[in-house]
């Protein structure tokens, strides 16, 4: 699933700077889909503190249904630089609570090209 991540974070227009991408998956399916943007949103989650750049985990989280449980989901995030490379996505502070409260238990983050590293929340 870090490949279709890596993938469409290599196709992230959005934010060239600062591509990534977020895939939330549970049970083996892909629930929802996010992408790192630069533009304000209304709904930006203030807590992570950084400026006014949407995140792709908070984008990802966005698109879930309200309805829709996520325990027990992980969440794969890959970023790749404006050089074209993989490097690290770790999600920031922010993102780690809001994906923790949402019931997400593991995060799957690039950190390099050949290096994908494990994290439970
Ligand atoms: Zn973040």
């Amino acid at each position: 699933m870090i490949e279709a991540a890596i993938k469409m974070a290599a196709e992230n227009n959005k934010y060239p700077q600062w591509r990534l991408c977020t895939i939330i998956t549970k049970g083996g399916s892909v629930i929802s889909m996010g992408e790192s943007s630069y533009r304000n949103s209304p709904k930006h989650n203030e807590a992570d503190g950084v400026n006014c750049s949407e995140h792709s985990e908070i984008a990802a989280l966005r698109k879930v249904s309200p309805n829709r449980d996520l325990k027990g989901a992980i969440a794969h995030v890959a970023r790749v630089s404006r050089g074209g490379r993989v490097s690290i996505a770790k999600p920031c502070r922010g993102c780690q609570k809001a994906l923790r409260e949402a019931g997400v238990k593991r995060v799957h983050y690039t950190e390099s090209e050949d290096t994908i590293k494990r994290m439970k929340l």
